[in-house]
């Protein structure tokens, strides 16, 4: 497994915030992810990044270990109508495989910038589509599962592939497999995303038989589409904002006057008002400040607390 000393975090993120963070595991397995928690104090528990495209670095230094999966755990295994993928996989890569075997289910993925990983962690999706309308079972590391939880395959135990792995200190952490709705997948929204502790390592899809063309065909629609709309010539991270029941943020914040409004190296972009775009040097506080004068603004106005759909990274 790669491992970086204090690791510049700049490319890890989409916003290209700088951070550094002590140091940075890279795991490519599973094995990987037991060598690492073999190693460790149990009671510290790791940032996880996938491809980095929703976080926002609160910090412009971190003591806490970072796992950053972005390609690596990246199998993409297809078996007929099922793709069995690792949580570092890109949504790109995943789109381009199924749509060569003539599958179809992931194509508004083609745009959404991810790793497997990360969009089962958010629920990614768009419209009326999200990971979890094709997302069959998820297996996942459970690193501080409750002592009362069932066994499933404790680390170590013959079929296990962590059981090849030297045994972790952690004593309860284990591999477990669970169907789509043990996930509670909401809104951008999962299990995964209440308990940080459990790490995505793959997951399977059932999808549907289609013509290859066009399957092409939508991928590159929803594409164009997207381009037309969102801002692509500055980092960022997508929408910041998770929609709030009966409105839309971009609307509110164009009422406001917000398009454009700007705060340190970050602004409101003028394409499309539920993006901050990165214009120029910025660290992640400054934009946490411009997070919450929107918040504040919107609120005044049209009494709507908005909730950041991008992840706050705030660990020590
Ligand atoms: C231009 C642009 C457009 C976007 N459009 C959309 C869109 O249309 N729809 C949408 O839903 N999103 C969109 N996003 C946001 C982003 O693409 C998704 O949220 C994506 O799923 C994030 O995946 P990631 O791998 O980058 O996760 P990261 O940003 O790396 O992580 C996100 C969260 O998941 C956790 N995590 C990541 N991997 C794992 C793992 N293996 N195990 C446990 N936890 C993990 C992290 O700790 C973090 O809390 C867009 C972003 C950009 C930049």
């Amino acid at each position: 497994m790669k491992i970086t000393q204090n690791c510049d975090l700049t490319r890890f993120n989409s916003y290209r915030i700088p951070a550094h963070c002590r140091i940075a595991y890279f795991p490519e397995s599973a094995d990987d992810l037991a060598e690492y928690f073999g190693n460790q104090d149990p009671s510290t528990q790791p940032v996880i990044l996938g491809s980095g495209h929703n976080i926002i670095l609160a910090r412009e230094h971190y003591e806490t270990p970072f796992l950053i999966f972005n390609g690596n755990a990246s199998h993409i295994d297809v078996h007929g109508q099922t793709m069995t993928i690792g949580a570092g996989a890109f949504t790109q890569a995943v789109c381009e495989r199924a749509a060569a075997h003539a599958l179809s289910g992931f194509e508004i993925f083609y745009d959404i910038p991810s790793s497997i990983g990360g969009a089962i962690v958010m629920n990614a999706g768009a419209k009326d589509e999200d990971i979890a309308g094709i997302l069959e079972t998820v297996t996942y590391l459970d690193t501080h599962c409750p002592p009362t939880a069932e066994p499933n395959r404790p680390l170590g135990t013959p079929g296990s592939s962590l059981a090849r792995s030297r045994r972790p200190r952690t004593p309860n952490a284990e591999i477990r497999t669970i169907p789509n709705h043990q996930a509670n997948f909401r809104y951008r929204n999962s299990i995964f995303q209440d308990d940080p502790t459990k790490i995505v390592l793959s997951a399977t899809f059932h999808l549907q038989k289609g013509d290859p063309s066009q399957i092409r065909a939508k991928m590159e629609a929803t594409k164009a589409e997207r381009w037309a709309k969102q801002p692509r010539d500055f980092p960022n991270a997508g929408s910041v904002f998770k929609r709030p029941a009966g409105r839309y943020v971009g609307p509110m914040l164009d009422e406001l006057g917000l398009k454009g409004h700007s705060h340190g190296g970050f602004r409101v972009s003028p394409k499309h008002s539920g993006f901050i775009e990165k214009t120029g040097p910025g660290t992640g506080a400054q934009l946490l400040e411009l997070i919450r004068d929107i918040q504040h603004r919107v609120h005044d106005r049209f009494g709507v607390e908005l909730e950041p759909e991008q992840r706050i990274i705030t660990a020590p």
